[in-house]
């Protein structure tokens, strides 16, 4: 079917942009200025509906960030608007609250983007048609990752290939730069985990989804809120959240342990046996040391997987909104 005869067949799809914001006063301004033009573009050609809005998601910012989505709001009330959640819950659940708002609001379908507009924001054209021919999920996929540092792009590789290798489910390189219709968000208000990694949690919704390839762009203002250490515990939350693998692993290692443990007791019974040899340290001291990490190691995996049975049974809820516009 031509794209003619689905717009012409259908009415315009009302839009919310969800926009999670942590401080970031110097890159909103910009944002909407960016934005604005280019909604505008899709409201006049028909594409997405004249009461689509942008909605801005304050995730407990320590500066303005929440004066300035005020500013935004008084400016364009219909175009702006704004949820402020009472602390800082993360990137994740901050997203999650304001699709939340946006599927309560009534929307057709929400697109959740980053602040920074490093995601190509020309592509949501291809979005809004993917989703009139029927998609309820479009993925925003990134092509290229020039614009990324060589660690950056090197840690990702290896994020996806331990993914693979736990047979966890993932879109590589996109990252929450999608379209969701109405059903989609439906479903999704469905899951009520408090560890959050929306990422495994959309393509298990199940639905008919389409992809989209762009180029990411740069930070203009302000900096990066995903550091290393913020980066290493999103895997592993995405990972934990996703796959028992790692249990498993802990067992395999557990039994190669003990085999190779019985190889070295005969070497060691028939050296001893056949000559005088006396056993130096270094080879006990290296069988302790393998030893104790491996237990501490496997410690460490059930203990992710406790601490997270110990989060989830709390049943607490993942954020509170302090206001809306
Ligand atoms: N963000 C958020 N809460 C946080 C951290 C980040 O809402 O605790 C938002 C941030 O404002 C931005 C998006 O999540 O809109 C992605 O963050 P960033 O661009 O810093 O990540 P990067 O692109 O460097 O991975
Ligand atoms: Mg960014």
């Amino acid at each position: 079917m031509s794209t003619d005869t689905v717009e012409s067949t259908h009415k315009a799809p009302i839009i919310y942009w969800v926009v999670p914001c942590y401080n970031e006063e110097d890159m909103l301004p910009l944002t909407a200025r960016i934005l604005t033009p280019k909604i505008n573009s899709l409201m006049a050609s028909g594409l997405v509906s004249p009461t689509s809005r942008v909605l801005f998601v304050d995730d407990g910012s320590k500066d303005a960030t929440w004066s300035v989505i005020s500013i935004l709001h008084e400016s364009d009330p219909v175009l702006y608007g704004g949820v402020k959640l009472a602390h800082n819950r993360g990137h994740q659940n901050a997203l999650l609250a304001g699709l939340m708002t946006a599927k309560e609001a009534g929307c057709d379908a929400a697109i959740s983007l980053d602040a920074d507009l490093q995601d190509d924001i020309n592509v949501m054209d291809d979005f809004i048609r993917l989703y009139m021919e029927g998609n309820e999920i479009v993925y925003g996929v990134r092509s290229s990752r020039q614009t990324d540092t060589a660690f950056k792009r090197w840690t990702a590789e290896l994020f996806y290939a331990l993914f693979r290798l736990f047979d966890a489910d993932t879109i590589p390189d996109h990252a929450d730069y999608r379209l969701m219709g109405a059903q989609a968000l439906d479903a999704l208000s469905e899951y009520t985990e408090v560890n959050l990694f929306l990422r495994g949690m959309v393509p298990d919704l199940g639905f008919k989804t389409e992809k989209v390839y762009y180029k990411r762009g740069v930070r203009e203002a302000g900096e990066s809120k995903y550091p290393l250490k913020k980066m290493i515990s999103f895997a592993l939350q995405g990972i934990t959240s996703f796959s028992t693998k790692p249990l498993n692993f802990v067992t395999w290692a557990g039994w190669m342990s003990i085999i190779f443990s019985i190889g070295m007791y005969i070497y060691a019974s028939i050296s001893v046996l056949t000559s005088h040899a006396i056993w130096g340290w270094s080879s006990l001291i290296c069988s302790i040391w393998f030893i104790g990490g491996l237990i501490m190691v496997s410690l460490g995996i059930v203990g992710e997987y406790i601490g997270k049975i110990y989060l989830e049974t709390k049943r607490r809820p993942r954020y509170r909104v302090e206001q809306k516009l």
